[in-house]
């Protein structure tokens, strides 16, 4: 598996013919395309926020944008909404520009920012009832209590949003953004300040919207938070779209990846070249005399690798096994492989 680029950006990639290898990691495929940014760029002095950002969102998809902090995540959302300006390309919802139909667009449109503010000399119940009537929601009391029971909190509707925790403004927040049944969600990081149970609320609601038809949207920096939701993911990474992929790939090429970690008396270029040539090896990387080899998850190899090792004149002095987690293959992919791969491309 490697990096490659791919239409103006990295895909996770199999050579021919090696086990494991999935075709087409990028669905976009027919269907209507509901959030387009095209060549998407924001440069803040010799800051370079988004980078030449390509992304096709579908109807009906929950895709996970992902990244590190600082990666571009929010710079990218406040654009795709029209709230900061791109240096460079445009972004469409639904085919068009948010800045250049506001009104229409937004009745479409559930946001949950990264910071929000809330009016909290209002109650829950006020707040979403206002948001409701400035929607022009039909039945906006059915709908506000909905949301708050399956959000936990119809029992303390009444009290003044002031008295609310950080997880509980989330979860209004959450409310807020459905209160008009948007056909598009977008939301940036929405469980970063929940408890577990208050995630699960969150997760279930948001699977509730996709069954419904709706497509959602969610940045995040932590994999395990949109591992469960969503269908595709797009990692950023210093601005720039490093991977995109379903989950299930994903899952498929990363988690089940095994990596050996090799150390060796003296890491001469024989041995390192007997490695990379032995037929289930993936990637070989070399730090001093410790060698990080990436393998077919099929088998245990570490007798195999001995033996190369021996046969070039080698020594091992130590050799482990470990099993990749999805959470470390998106570390590895966001802050080693993708860095090392577009400095030497740029
Ligand atoms: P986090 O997960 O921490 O919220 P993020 O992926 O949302 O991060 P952004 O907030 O989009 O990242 O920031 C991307 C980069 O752009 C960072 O280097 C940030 O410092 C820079 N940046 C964002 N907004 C501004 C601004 N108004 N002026 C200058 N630099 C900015």
């Amino acid at each position: 598996m490697a990096l490659q680029p791919w239409h103006g950006r990295w895909r996770l990639h199999y050579p021919v013919g090696e086990p494991g290898r999935v075709d087409c990691p990028v669905a976009i495929v027919g269907g209507m395309v509901v959030i387009e940014t095209r060549g998407l760029t924001k440069e803040y002095g010799k800051t370079t926020a988004v980078r030449d950002l390509d992304l096709h969102v579908e109807k009906g998809e929950i895709y996970g944008f992902l990244g590190p902090n600082g990666a571009g995540k929010t710079t990218t959302i406040m654009m795709i909404l029209g709230l900061v300006k791109p240096t460079r390309g445009e972004a469409l919802i639904f085919g068009s520009r948010l800045d250049r139909d506001y009104f229409g667009l937004k009745r479409r449109i559930g946001v949950v920012a990264e910071v929000q503010r809330v009016y909290e000399d209002m109650t829950a119940w006020e707040y979403l009832n206002f948001f409701g009537q400035l929607y022009g929601v039909p039945d906006i009391k059915t709908r506000a209590a909905d949301l708050l029971s399956r959000l936990d909190l119809y029992d303390r509707r009444n009290e003044l949003l002031s008295n609310y925790s950080k997880g509980m403004l989330q979860k209004v927040n959450i409310a807020r953004a459905l209160i008009h049944d948007p056909e598009l969600l977008i939301l940036d990081e929405p469980v970063s300040s929940l408890d577990p149970y208050g995630i699960k609320e969150v997760r279930d609601l948001i699977m509730e919207e996709h069954r419904r038809g709706k497509t959602i949207f969610i940045s995040s920096h932590l994999l395990s938070e949109v591992e469960r939701t969503c269908n595709r993911v797009g990692i950023l990474d210093q601005g720039t779209l490093v991977a995109e992929d379903t989950m299930q790939s994903l899952r498929e090429k990363l988690a089940s990846e095994i990596r050996l970690l090799l150390e060796v008396d003296a890491a001469r270029p024989e041995i390192i070249e007997a490695i990379r040539r032995l037929p289930f090896v993936k990637s070989v990387e070399v730090e001093d005399n410790r060698v990080n080899i990436s393998t077919n998850p099929d088998a245990d190899y570490r007798l195999d690798v001995s033996r190369a090792v021996s046969e070039a004149g080698g020594t091992v002095m130590g050799l482990s096994r470990q099993e990749m987690s999805l959470e470390d293959a998106f570390i590895t992919i966001t802050e080693k492989h993708v860095s090392q791969f577009a400095r030497k491309e740029a």
